[in-house]
């Protein structure tokens, strides 16, 4: 009895090795060691932001918990990648992997070597930064200049992978900053290369309403959060934006907002709802001015004539 059952077990695992066999024989091999997932976070450290003008001491909490959630996308898969970058008034910085030699650490408290290594990488090139730029003059966060860093970086990585390992890659933005219509054709730039090379914004708040940056994400396919309070940020940058694109999906993640397409007039980059649009080169304007200023075209000045036919043929 005992022996007929064995055999059958025999019998039933060797079916189920067969079957397993088989199914890796006909199937792509579709496992989950040849993707892997570049995560690209800009922190925005203008010191002119209102968050920083009222009190400092929180982008202490910010770069905190930006450190704990990058650490938290590396933790997830051995292969994910990660950089962090810092967005000034003057210029834009790769604070992790750094300019410099990486930081030598030896193992703290059972803590993996390299969640200390980003953590005392990103400090120490952020304290640099913040040393060298110590200008008081407000001046906006370079913001579309360091996407367009991102971008350059990812493409590198991208190029110089091994070939048949999957790349997705993503940018996060995380700002306190106000929205900077000035930037708004290089925001342009900076959005449809992203949605062509298939790399996903994703933009985290922090004070006020970013209307270009919203419009980005919705281009790229992110997400666009605005956090209630700087204190649980971590929470949120967990909850929301630690999920990759394809796994979002499943999860129910805070509704979409509607996205205000308002676009920057050429002549003083202020949002506008209503302007003219130049029929040449679709420049756009809030006045009408009969030379378009950016391809030269002369336009006829809409005279009142129409108006006077319509009374005539009122009258017959
Ligand atoms: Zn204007
Ligand atoms: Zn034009």
């Amino acid at each position: 009895m005992v022996l007929s059952m064995q055999k059958s077990f025999e019998r039933f695992y060797l079916k189920k090795m067969n079957n397993i066999e088989l199914r890796t024989e006909n199937e792509p091999d579709v496992s989950s060691t040849d993707e892997t997932s570049l995560l690209v976070i800009i922190i925005d450290t203008n010191p002119t932001q209102k968050l920083l003008r009222d009190k400092a001491s929180q982008l202490t909490t910010v770069v905190d918990s930006v450190i704990a959630f990058a650490n938290s996308h590396l933790m997830q898969k051995a292969q994910n990648k990660l950089a962090i970058m810092a967005c000034h008034s003057k210029t834009s910085q790769f604070v992790y992997p750094g300019p410099r030699k990486p930081v030598d650490v030896r193992q703290v408290d059972g803590q993996y070597e390299i969640f200390l290594q980003v953590e005392k990488t990103v400090k120490q090139n952020l304290s640099l930064l913040l040393a060298s730029e110590n200008s008081t003059i407000a001046t906006e966060s370079l913001l579309a200049g360091a996407i367009a860093m991102a971008l350059c970086y990812i493409a590198r990585i991208q190029r110089t992978k091994s070939a048949g390992i999957k790349l997705n890659s993503r940018i996060l933005i995380v700002s306190g900053s106000g929205d900077s219509a000035s930037q708004y054709m290089n925001y342009m730039n900076v959005f449809f290369t992203a949605q062509k090379q298939n790399v996903v914004l994703d933009v985290c708040t922090l004070d006020q309403h970013l209307s270009l940056l919203q419009q980005g994400c919705d281009i790229t396919n992110g997400l666009y959060l605005k956090v209630p309070q700087v204190s649980a940020l971590l929470q949120f940058l967990l909850w929301v934006f630690l999920p990759e694109p394809p796994i979002r999906e499943k999860l129910v993640l805070p509704p979409p907002v509607k996205v205000d397409y308002r676009a920057a007039c050429f002549c003083h980059r202020e949002l506008i709802d209503i302007g003219y649009v130049c029929s040449v080169c679709l420049s756009i304007f809030c006045k009408f001015s009969p030379i378009c200023t950016t391809c030269h075209t002369v336009f006829k000045i809409p005279g009142p004539l129409a108006v006077k036919s319509k009374k005539k043929k009122m009258k017959l």
